[in-house]
């Protein structure tokens, strides 16, 4: 975070200097900085949501040259899984007609690349409708999807015909409520500014009443996180399942039940980073809360299954035989395939901390790989 403005109360004659790099005023850093001087804390959850949409909008930020890199980028096989148990839902289903291919946050569109050609094997050509407000990351998605309609959020996708969805660490970039235990009761978390320095502070009472029954009567000092725009989201997306037919398979990482503790995280190259220094700069992620996305499902008319690990179900979708065909075809690279999908499946790597939660349509069969 740059320096800040406070004490110019005198008029500035001279025209201000140019902002660097075009952004009308220094980095995001800067402007939030300005932004809490000027108007008081403000929340996690807008803190998280300001800084994410800023980093999502000015980089490519997967793979080894970027900051962190994700199932899809990891082999080929993760999104072909995906994309045979989104074929064999619909295929049980009695390959019903008008079926869209809906991805929530595409990042590189790899997902969606390597989902689509394994639903094609399978006889299965949907039309592709991509939610996702980054331009850049956009752009990159048409490269590898370039028949897919884009939207920003899920109000403009199709409302005919059945939807299969994935969203592959797209809950996790979600803003973030962060309420803690203080000596008088619950507050809700508020990012001041001390010392040019962001700073969590217990900030206003927050109803204990509003808490899942689990974590009300945590210990002083314990924080516990709720993602209301997660919950809305799924709201949405359960009630065009019911409405329209379908199913949904959420990948994260994140708890099976509600519980307490602070998971917010920043990624930068690699690495662990600082949340509250220099926001839009490193990837803010929380754990996802399987139960609560779950329960949110449920209340509106959809069956849930899961969540299953993300070992135990690329297994059961037959990750093994999928890296054995594949090795058999270029044995040269042969170790590397099996390394990737033991980074995919190994409890110790992404098999336990990451799952899988599938939503399906009352009237659709049961999703595999959740027996
Ligand atoms: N699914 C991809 C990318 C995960 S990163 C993969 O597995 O590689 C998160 C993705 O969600 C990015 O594409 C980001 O731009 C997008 N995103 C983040 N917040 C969003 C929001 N509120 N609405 C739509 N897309 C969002």
């Amino acid at each position: 975070m740059g320096t800040s403005m406070k004490g110019s109360d005198s008029p500035d004659t001279n025209p201000p200097p140019a902002p660097p790099c075009g952004q009308g005023g220094g980095t995001l850093g800067d402007r939030l900085q300005r932004l809490i001087e000027a108007s008081g804390p403000i929340s996690v959850a807008d803190y998280m949501a300001l800084a994410n949409a800023h980093y999502y909008a000015s980089r490519d930020p997967f793979g080894r040259g970027g900051d962190f890199t994700t199932a899809p980028e990891i082999s080929q096989m993760f999104g072909e899984l995906v994309g045979l148990c989104l074929a064999d839902a619909w295929d049980r289903a009695g390959r019903p007609a008008g079926a869209h291919y809906v991805e929530l946050g595409p990042g590189r569109g790899t997902l969606a690349e390597d989902a689509l050609r394994a639903m094609r094997a399978a006889g299965l050509e949907p039309p592709v409708e991509l939610v996702e407000t980054s331009p850049l990351l956009r752009r990159a998605q048409a490269q590898r999807v370039p028949r897919a309609r884009w939207h920003d959020a899920l109000d403009s996708l199709p409302s005919d015909g059945p939807l299969l969805v994935v969203a592959n660490e797209f809950f996790d970039a979600l803003p973030a409520r962060q309420l803690v235990a203080a000596p008088d009761g619950w507050r809700e978390r508020r990012v001041a500014v001390e010392e040019d320095r962001f700073v969590p502070r217990a900030g206003p009472p927050f109803p204990a009443g509003s808490l899942p029954e689990s974590v009300r009567g945590a210990p002083q000092g314990t924080v516990v996180e709720a993602s209301p725009a997660s919950l809305g989201i799924v709201r949405l997306l359960a009630q065009r399942l019911a409405r329209q037919g379908g199913i949904a398979l959420i990948v994260d990482y994140g708890h099976a039940r509600t519980s307490a503790g602070e998971t917010l995280q920043a990624v930068r190259n690699h690495a662990y980073a600082d949340p509250w220094v220099e926001p839009g700069e490193s990837d803010l992620t929380v754990h996802v809360d399987f139960e609560a996305l779950a329960a949110a499902a449920l209340g509106e008319g959809v069956r849930a299954f899961g969540p299953a690990p993300q070992g135990v179900w690329l297994g059961r979708l037959g990750i093994v035989e999928r890296s054995a065909a594949l090795a058999a075809a270029a044995p040269r690279r042969r170790i590397e395939i099996e390394g990737a999908r033991d980074r995919l499946t190994a409890p110790e790597q992404m098999g336990s901390l990451f799952k899988v939660l599938a939503l399906a349509a009352a009237q659709w069969p049961d999703p595999a790989g959740f027996e």
